[in-house]
């Protein structure tokens, strides 16, 4: 038997699948370690731990229309890339099917967010959530406008101002004071701390008061000590469970979804095992949510 190198459960093909996963394995802006560019093909290679069904939700993933579209072409240059991955990400959802995205890291999440957006057939609803350690409301870094700490700063410059981040703790001064005085909603890690996920998750939930969110998880708003394997990591993050609750609450809002910054270099195996759980989680809860 062989064991080809996909999600073992994403059996269905492209012309059936609901969903479909791709990988974007660039990681040319990354500022401090490298190696995302590994992740898609990592994660997918931890996937067979995982048994297909799902106990919480009754569902099993072999009953859910997930196709593996493997890896866009990427290229040593961002902004080429980013033009093949929304091409890529535009194909997906032009022909009505979800696109879930794994990086490399976080500048790639700008192509699938236009091309949700793009495609978006109420556009003034579409609305962004981001799980995220980091702002990333920079204009430029290091001479690059699509550098990875750059990402949200776009989206909200050049597709919708219905943004909110989730999980913030580090950034410099003038990124505090830019979120604060454009009037950015975010909640920082000590927030979900000190009021519980539950009560951010509503709060965040009333803010963006949309049907149509495009939800980019930064595997970095886990605090290291669950997930090692980043290339930024920065310590009192959030836990799995908080992170996976706010998954499953927004799952069934959501247009569009990825996980990204995993690098598995630096991984002692729980990283890119939990990337991978986190994205099943998503599309079991998204799917769960149909269904009833
Ligand atoms: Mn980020
Ligand atoms: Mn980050």
């Amino acid at each position: 038997m062989f064991v080809p190198l996909t999600f073992f459960d994403a059996i269905y093909d492209y012309e059936d699948a609901e969903y479909v996963i791709f990988g974007a394995p660039f990681d040319g802006t990354s500022s401090f370690r490298t190696g995302s560019r590994r992740a898609p093909d990592k994660m997918r290679e931890v996937a067979i731990n995982f048994e297909t069904y799902s106990p919480k939700y009754d569902l099993d993933m072999t009953d859910i229309l997930v196709h593996d579209a493997g890896n866009s072409f990427v290229s040593v240059n961002v902004d080429e890339t980013l033009q093949w991955v929304y091409e890529d990400a535009k194909q997906i959802v032009d022909d009505g099917k979800f696109p879930i995205m794994i990086g490399g890291e976080h500048s790639m999440t700008y192509a699938p967010v236009k091309a949700c957006y793009d495609a978006c057939p109420e556009k003034d609803d579409f609305a962004v959530l981001v799980l995220d350690a980091h702002f990333d409301l920079r204009d430029e870094f290091r001479g690059l406008k699509n550098n990875h700490a750059c990402v949200s700063r776009h989206i909200i410059d050049d597709i919708t101002k219905k943004y909110v981040s989730i999980g913030i703790r580090s950034g410099p001064r003038e990124e505090w004071e830019f979120a604060k005085e454009k009037g950015i909603k975010f909640f920082t890690a000590d927030d979900v701390y000190e009021t519980g996920i539950k009560e951010v998750i509503k709060e965040a939930m009333e803010y963006l008061n949309s049907s149509h969110i495009y939800l980019s998880l930064d595997m970095d708003v886990l605090d290291p000590s669950y997930c090692p394997g980043l290339g930024t990591p920065e310590p009192f993050g959030l836990t799995d469970r908080e992170v996976r609750e706010a998954l499953r609450a927004f799952a069934p809002k959501t247009i569009g979804f990825d996980v990204v910054e995993i690098t598995p270099e630096y991984d002692n195996g729980i990283s890119a095992l939990l990337a991978t759980k986190l994205m099943r989680e998503f599309i079991f809860a998204r799917e769960a949510s149909k269904r009833n």
